[in-house]
């Protein structure tokens, strides 16, 4: 028995985990639930998989699931501390699949019992990767990607020598707007950003896929995840979201991996890994597909991907800059209090602003460093929002 946490388990990936989890009943011990504020869909998969604890985000929804656990035996808990505690309780792997700069602290809370983190929280890379991958080093723990384009690199690199790499090829759907008219871009919905033609997401990275503020989050995350050169990754927008990664090798071969868009897949390697057990997810019919195409990524459409390059370029705290002001201007979209395109207006106002102001090109030493580096730089973005607005 595989003891077996989730951090955001009420969410896409979170309940995908637990679509697995619950075909293997005899293969695993569920330790912690957590979620943000669904305290229904919580107790039911706490009670369905006899979790130990349940922990929700929000104080509002407390009560209701200390009520629907009553009498369970589960034990339940609310805030980030519990949070975070909750990720410190033994287990063998643990989902770390929180959305935001919120999963960092519990993912490194994670880590620090050695165990093995399934990430699919890439703002933990972005904001912190250095400190998390040096957190994985020194307290022997594993960082499995999640996200499905590292976990396809992840995947074509086994039994290759990373020298031997010479560039990683990451593949962008282009989301609901790849065929739009750029004069429409600015006016886009909410409704429509959420729209995605390929995945199956949560709100958030669906409308981040719209304006490639995802791919962004996921160039700087294969630079510290894999420790490869800015220069050496590229972008590759393939409508068909059939190959999730490639990875070319110094003798001219590029190995790709082929899959259906389904999120099943990247979770349950990272469940089986080493190994490779059957997965519920659909087999590829090629002939039906007939053909992947491709075509090379405009900035001008999609400006998040140029000022993922600056902030690989800067690294340092840059992408806990990057980060909050993507997360705060997301938040002002969804709101309707900006444009589609002032988001990454207000990043890249965010990003000036910070660099003249502080150290941003040094990296930073704590998590509260990060944390107030996320503080400051919301801070800024929504100052930026608020004159865009
Ligand atoms: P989601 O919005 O569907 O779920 C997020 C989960 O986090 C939920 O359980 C939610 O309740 C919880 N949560 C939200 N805010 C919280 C907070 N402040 N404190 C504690 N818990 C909080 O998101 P998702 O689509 O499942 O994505 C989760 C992570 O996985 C993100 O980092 C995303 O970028 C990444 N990811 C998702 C997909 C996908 O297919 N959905 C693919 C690749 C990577
Ligand atoms: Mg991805």
């Amino acid at each position: 028995m595989r003891r077996i946490s989730i951090l955001g388990a009420t969410g896409s990936i979170g309940q995908s985990t637990i679509d697995l989890i619950k075909r293997r009943p005899d293969d695993f011990e569920v330790v912690a639930l957590t979620g943000g504020c669904n305290a229904k869909q919580l107790a039911r998969d706490a009670i369905a998989l006899r979790a130990q604890i349940a922990v929700v985000d929000s104080a509002e929804c407390y009560a209701e699931l200390r009520d629907l656990l009553a009498g369970t035996g589960i034990s339940c808990g609310c805030g980030a501390q519990a949070i975070a505690d909750a990720a410190r309780m033994p287990a063998d792997w643990i989902m770390s699949a929180i959305v935001g700069s919120a999963g960092l602290p519990p993912g490194m809370a994670a880590l620090e019992q050695g165990t093995t983190l399934a990430l699919a929280n890439k703002e933990s890379l972005v904001t912190a990767g250095p400190l998390l991958m040096d957190a994985a080093r020194r307290y022997g723990a594993r960082i499995l990607p999640v996200d499905s384009e590292h976990s396809a690199v992840f995947q074509a690199l086994v039994g290759e020598p990373m020298d031997a790499v010479e560039r990683v090829i990451i593949t962008a759907s282009g989301g609901a707007f790849r065929d739009w008219p750029m004069e429409k871009l600015q006016t886009a919905t909410v409704a429509q950003a959420s729209a995605h033609p390929n995945w199956d997401m949560g709100q958030r990275i669906t409308i981040d896929s719209a304006s490639m503020f995802n791919k962004a989050l996921e160039l700087i995350e294969t630079r510290e995840f894999f420790g490869i050169s800015p220069k050496a990754i590229e972008v590759i927008v393939h409508p068909e979201s059939l190959i999730h990664a490639l990875v070319g090798f110094r003798d001219g071969a590029l190995m790709a991996h082929v899959g259906p868009p389904d999120m099943r897949h990247a979770i349950g390697y990272a469940l089986n890994w080493p190994d490779r057990s059957h997965l519920p997810v659909d087999r590829l019919d090629l002939a039906a597909i007939g053909q992947f195409t491709f075509r090379a990524p405009d900035d001008a459409r999609w400006p998040a991907l140029r000022l993922a390059r600056e902030v690989m370029a800067t690294r340092g705290k840059a992408g806990a800059v990057f980060n909050a002001a993507k997360e705060a201007a997301l938040d002002a979209f969804i709101a309707g209090q900006v444009g589609f395109m002032d988001m990454a207006t207000a990043v890249d106002m965010t990003l000036a602003k910070m660099s003249a102001q502080s150290d941003l090109q040094n990296a930073p030493i704590s998590l509260e460093d990060v944390m107030e580096t996320d503080r400051l730089s919301r801070r800024y973005a929504i100052e930026a929002l608020t004159t865009l607005g």
